[in-house]
């Protein structure tokens, strides 16, 4: 195993994050995520991820199956092994282990609906054409021709400037169809959002999918 500390990555959600500065209450009951997953990586070492946090774990091959054992049965921790104890504190913040009476589904709703109902980050979704240049087999789109029409576009830099007066962070994320084979509406778009965020002194983050080949 590489360094317990430096094990995991840092959770992408702030409020998934935990501060455990502390050693953890080795007598608590702790239970494992069910957002864990475990591959078998190259040179016979492993990885865990856990998709709720975004945090991972490389494992060295010859620790994984004790390592691994732990965090499938926590409980079963060393109140004495001090390498066991660091190892739970950095799997408790990664979020690999948590307090048995924690409801992960609870929480995933929370999160979701805090995202949703939030005034303060406004996030679009643009399809600026429904075009594509692949033909991937699990596509349930249906190409069409065409582009943003000018007018839908005007009407949408308009909501965009009502909107951003109550937010302090406006994102967008370009979908499609292949929104790159509409590039001169992505532009167009792209730099009254970044004029607009710039006047209000807000932050902008574009997103495109990542499968975008041009
Ligand atoms: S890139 Fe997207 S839109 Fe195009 S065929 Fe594949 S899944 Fe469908």
């Amino acid at each position: 195993m590489i360094n317990p500390q430096d094990s995991c990555s840092e959770h992408s959600s702030p409020i998934l994050a935990k501060n455990v500065t502390e050693f953890p209450d080795i007598s608590a009951k702790y239970k494992a995520s069910s957002f864990n997953i475990y591959v078998k990586a190259k040179g016979g070492n492993y990885l865990i991820f856990n998709t709720m946090t975004g945090a991972l774990a490389h494992i060295a091959g010859d620790k994984y199956t004790h390592l691994a054992g732990l965090l499938k049965n926590p409980n079963s921790f060393g109140r004495e092994n001090e390498e066991e104890k660091l190892f739970l504190k950095s799997a408790l913040k990664a979020g690999f282990i948590i307090d048995d009476k924690t409801n992960e589904l609870e929480m995933l709703k929370m999160i979701s609906f805090a995202g949703r109902f939030t005034s303060e980050h406004f996030h679009l979704t643009i399809m600026p054409t429904l075009q594509c240049n692949f033909a991937c087999t699990y596509c349930y789109e249906k190409p069409r021709p065409g582009i943003m029409r000018p007018e839908v576009r005007q009407a949408l830099i308009k909501w965009a400037e009502m909107k951003v007066k109550t937010s302090n962070l406006f994102s967008v994320a370009w979908f499609g169809g292949e929104p790159l084979l509409a590039h001169g509406c992505i532009r167009e778009l792209s730099s009254n959002f970044i004029g607009l965020c710039a006047r209000k002194m807000l932050s902008i983050g574009p997103e495109l999918p990542q499968m975008d080949i041009l």
